[in-house]
């Protein structure tokens, strides 16, 4: 990549999950393809990933998950994963298929993600393209409105790289505290980041320049209940031994000792929950039925095989008791400033309200069962982030769209650079970053069909 100037058909901005599975697309399509990555190395969160690429089976499954989900990008989705697990496979990567019950309802398979990297960037290349690490671009070009490239900033220096088409795919804006704090929430800044640490919102940044709008929703984002508090910044080992998600067995009290979220949506719904309590924690309660059910066992099949994650916890230093009565975790809770007296009367209303069947309030849809099995359990957990919801505003295709719902003709945005899907619930983000870079490819081929074609 010596030179000033580089014409390609594809420029692709971020070599994750959906970057590299657009410009292996492209190029199996005779596209001529570049893939700027910024980070070292390719896969992006996506190798920090268990490789599970699942969704839910059906559109009313999905509703159910996220009753607010974008209708039109939500069917994409659903519509159009079953078919990708089969092009997974035909790769030639490891594959372990028909996994149901994921999250309670969804389906899908497992990949070897590292294989899939690989094997994409060995159809990129052997398709004349290029995957080229450590760089990044500083500005998209565009001729009036139509994006025609991006000055891209290499050691050696700058490149102007003309392309018919720029795909954004730097995986959404989690590991920038200040885009978190501006849409997320004020304490946004404050969450852990639970992903890779180059997904800064650059993609955000260069499509707002070109004339794109947010989309719905900026504030939602999935995340987990990790331990607090923590003396580090949280690893990749930590990413699941941490993550509490069991959360969704147990209950949440805030510092006035209360419930405040249906902890029974999920972790990854109540990380949000959290997030917006005064001072962004809370306390996990638990008794033994909760413990020896779902905190011992792996929350997915193959998961954090066989780890206590409420004594690994306590062991690294975070807020975490255990006690034969309620009164005594309460004792306990107080001297973390937690009020423990009206903990005592939540833990009572909330086991009442399971006897009598309810109504419960805060709601409860699920997983109602008493924690009434000595000894009990409490951690306080706070928030970690992993992916947000919100970003560039496209259509089904991945056209980036502006504040009038005009296409920007010459831009994509795809993966978790393209926001306005999930709202409170969650689907799988792999197979979210593949089907949105296989709609994107689909359009930009048709295209190209259609300008040859006359
Ligand atoms: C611990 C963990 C476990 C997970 N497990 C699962 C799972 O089992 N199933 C599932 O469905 N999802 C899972 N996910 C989520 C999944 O990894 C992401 O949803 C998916 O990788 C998103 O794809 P993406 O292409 O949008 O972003 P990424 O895959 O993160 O790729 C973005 C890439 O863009 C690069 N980049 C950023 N800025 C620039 C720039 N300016 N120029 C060039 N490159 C740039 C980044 O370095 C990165 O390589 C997990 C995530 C984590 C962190």
């Amino acid at each position: 990549m010596n030179g000033e100037r580089l014409d390609v058909d594809v420029l692709v901005v971020g070599g994750g999950m959906s970057g590299m599975t657009a410009a292996a697309r492209c190029s199996q399509q005779g596209m001529r393809v570049l893939v700027v990555e910024k980070s070292p190395a390719t896969g992006g969160s996506a190798k920090l990933a268990e490789g599970f690429v699942w969704t839910a089976p059906d559109m009313e499954a999905l509703i159910r998950e996220d009753p607010e989900i974008d209708a039109d990008l939500g069917q994409a989705l659903v519509e159009t994963l079953p078919g990708e697990l089969g092009w997974l496979r035909a790769l030639g990567v490891e594959v372990r298929t028909g996994l149901t019950g994921i999250l309670g309802f969804g389906a899908g398979s497992q990949i070897d993600v590292h294989a899939y990297m690989a094997r994409c960037e060995g159809i990129i290349e052997s398709n004349s393209g290029f995957v080229v690490t450590g760089v990044a671009p500083v500005e998209l070009l565009q001729d009036r409105k139509r994006v025609t490239g991006a000055r891209v900033r290499t050691p050696e220096g700058d490149i102007d790289v003309e392309a018919e088409n720029v795909l954004l795919a730097t995986g959404g804006f989690q590991a920038d505290p200040k885009l978190r704090k501006q849409h997320i929430h004020p304490n946004a800044d404050r969450l852990l980041l639970r992903s890779n640490p180059f997904s800064v919102g650059d993609g955000l940044r260069l499509a707002l320049q070109a004339g794109a709008a947010l989309s719905d929703n900026m504030s939602g984002f999935y995340g987990c209940l990790v331990p607090h508090p923590l003396d580090r910044e949280l690893s990749q080992t930590d990413f699941t031994a941490l993550a509490q998600y069991h959360s969704e067995r147990g209950i949440l009290v805030n510092r006035a000792g209360v419930r405040f979220c249906d902890e029974s949506l999920g972790d990854r719904v109540s990380a949000g929950d959290v997030l917006r309590q005064p001072g962004s924690t809370a306390v996990l309660l638990a008794d033994e039925e909760v413990r020896r059910r779902y905190v011992l066992k792996p929350f997915i099949p193959g998961m954090d095989q066989g780890l206590d994650k409420f004594e690994f916890a306590g062991r690294i230093g975070a807020k975490f008791a255990e006690a034969l009565t309620w009164s005594d975790l309460a004792r306990q809770i107080t001297d973390w400033g937690f009020d423990g007296q009206a903990m005592l009367s939540t833990v009572g209303e909330y086991n009442d309200q399971v006897a009598s069947g309810g109504p419960f309030a805060p709601a409860r849809s699920r997983h109602a069962m008493a924690l009434a099995t000595a000894p009990f359990f409490a951690l306080e957990v706070q928030s970690a982030i992993t992916m947000t919801y919100g970003g560039i505003r496209v259509d089904r295709r991945g056209r980036v769209l502006t504040s009038a719902s005009d296409p920007v003709p010459g831009l994509y945005a795809i993966g978790f650079d393209s926001g306005g899907l999930y709202h409170r619930g969650y689907a799988g983000g792999l197979a979210r970053a593949i089907v949105t870079a296989v709609l994107a490819v689909e359009d930009i081929a048709s295209r190209r069909v259609t300008t040859a074609g006359g």
